[in-house]
């Protein structure tokens, strides 16, 4: 990944805006950019684009949404604000949370009016850390089903997409305005394409071993839950361009990850009253603080496993997502009458699995809070039979990146923009703050679809306003 002189080099073919990846971010960024009139490339290292996008639930936070309204919840961009930075300890760019919080309703909105995806509120139970009900999904509840619509929006607004396209060489002035970008095929054939303004949105670095183990030493030998093409390249121009980083250890982790299905088990197995407990049968957190932290609790267990632990009345809430009816179908959901019973199947010892049962009920029916910390008031003690799911701490992305402002313009460490550069989604820093408890349910896709839309506004009308030359002009260099 480089970042090459631009010098008085002349491409062939050029785009008023070019994006690198087609995730949700960039697919976004495409959408608005065509929104507001102009031609879009985007660029993808896939034969199909996926991304971690199409490996999360496609859940997507937004407040003050019709489709709130319509079931009577009250929320605002205020309150949603609020519960970000709480959640991140304070730690984002205040002015972007905001920007966030007010334009992700209207992005969701237009997004089904304009392109046809049938959002709705999930109601069945409350995210960690968020006020109210909001998050919105599609009726799969999968990000396949997010991705494919998006696909199929962008092409109906013809946008271009490359595919097997992997961008590697940024063409750059000395001021740090991109003039285009260097892409490698699989045959190791090469293109060229001049761009006006010129989006990252080819997320963060989980993928990269190497990045994972300078900037979130905890997780360094934590199973990667994302997409392996996710491999840090924003980051390498963006320093290279002269861009401002920042809470590069920031991302999301995740405490339930079946192992070795590797089927993400939804954390409503949590929230609803389950518990986790390592191989010697004992509980090691509060696991109601967030799957995100949970990831590296379980990491330091032994041999890095632990057992989530509910019983039916959790697994019928449960079942209500893809993920989990493709966890029991693929057996990593067992089935127990009763502790001893379960304790024989998940291979730990009687003695501490009945303690622990034990002490959590009794927590649940004293309305207590545990010696972790947890209160187990809010939801009621397990009953027989149980299930249980063995799993994994992993890292799914990564939060921290190059830092944008409200108009997701990448900035320079003295807070001026570079000219026409902007990051989305998991290229860019986003609002999470530095540590793994900073990340609240949503703020990968928040980031994505509502920094996407920025961006491709923002970046259409700058190559408007500038009227950077493009297409049959491009020959002027
Ligand atoms: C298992 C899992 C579950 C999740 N669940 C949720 C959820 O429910 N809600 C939520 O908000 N977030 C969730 N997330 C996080 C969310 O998926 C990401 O934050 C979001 O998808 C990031 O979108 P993106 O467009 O920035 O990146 P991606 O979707 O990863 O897309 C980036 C694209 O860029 C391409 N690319 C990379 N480098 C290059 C290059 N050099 N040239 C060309 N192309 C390149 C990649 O191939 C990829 O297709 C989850 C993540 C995972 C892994």
């Amino acid at each position: 990944m480089t970042v090459v002189p631009a010098a008085d080099r002349r491409f062939e073919v050029s785009m008023p805006v070019v994006v690198i990846g087609a995730g949700a971010g960039g697919l976004v960024a495409a959408l608005a950019a065509r929104a507001a009139g102009v031609d879009v490339l985007v660029l993808e290292r896939d034969p199909v684009p996926r991304g971690s996008t199409a490996m999360s639930a496609g859940l997507i936070p937004a407040p003050a949404t019709r489709w709130q309204a319509k079931t009577g919840i009250v929320d605002t961009a205020e309150l949603f604000a609020a519960d970000i930075l709480a959640k991140a300890h304070r730690e984002p760019d205040a002015a972007v949370v905001m920007h966030l919080a007010e334009t992700i309703g209207p992005t969701l909105e237009w997004l089904a009016d304009a392109h046809g995806l049938p959002f709705d509120v999930i109601t069945e139970f409350l995210y960690p850390g968020h006020s109210t009900y909001r998050m919105h999904g599609l009726p799969t509840r999968s990000g396949v089903e997010l991705i494919e619509r998006l696909c199929a929006a962008a092409d109906a607004a013809g946008v271009m997409i490359m595919t097997d396209a992997r961008v590697d060489t940024l063409f750059a002035d000395p001021d740090g305005r991109v003039r285009g970008i260097g892409v490698v095929r699989p045959d190791d054939s090469r293109d060229e394409v001049g761009c006006g303004a010129l989006v990252l949105a080819c997320s963060g670095y989980g993928g990269n071993p190497a990045q994972v183990s300078r900037h979130i030493p905890a997780l360094a030998d934590a199973l990667f839950f994302g997409h392996i093409g996710n491999q840090g390249d924003a980051l390498v121009w963006g320093e290279a361009l002269g861009a401002a980083t920042r809470h590069l250890s920031g991302h999301q982790g995740h405490g339930a990850i079946a192992h070795p299905h590797g089927i993400q088990i939804t954390w409503a197995t949590i929230t609803q009253g389950g518990v986790q407990v390592n191989r010697d049968g004992r509980r090691f957190a509060d696991e109601t603080r967030g799957y995100s932290e949970q990831a590296a609790a379980i990491v330091a267990q032994p041999g890095g496993i632990a057992f989530t632990i509910f019983d039916e009345r959790i697994g019928a809430v449960a079942r209500g997502f893809e993920d989990f009816r493709q966890a029991e179908a693929a057996g990593a959901v067992l089935t127990a009458a009763t502790i001893p019973d379960l304790a024989e199947r998940i291979g730990v010892p009687v003695a501490n699995l009945t303690a622990t049962l034990c002490a959590a009920e009794a927590a649940q029916c004293a309305k207590a809070i545990d010696a972790f910390g947890r209160d187990f008031s809010r939801a009621p003690p397990l009953v027989p039979p149980y299930r249980a799911v063995r799993v994994t701490g992993a890292l799914l992305h990564t939060q921290g990146g190059l830092v944008v402002d409200t108009d997701a313009r990448v900035l320079r460490n003295d807070g001026t923009a570079l000219p026409n550069l902007f990051a989305v989604g998991g290229a860019a820093c986003g609002v999470s703050g530095s540590q793994a408890s900073g990340y609240l349910s949503g703020n990968g896709l928040l980031s994505a679809v509502g920094l996407g839309r920025t961006a491709g506004r923002v970046a259409a009308c700058a190559v408007k306003a500038e009227r950077v030359p493009h297409g049959d002009d491009a020959h002027a260099g």
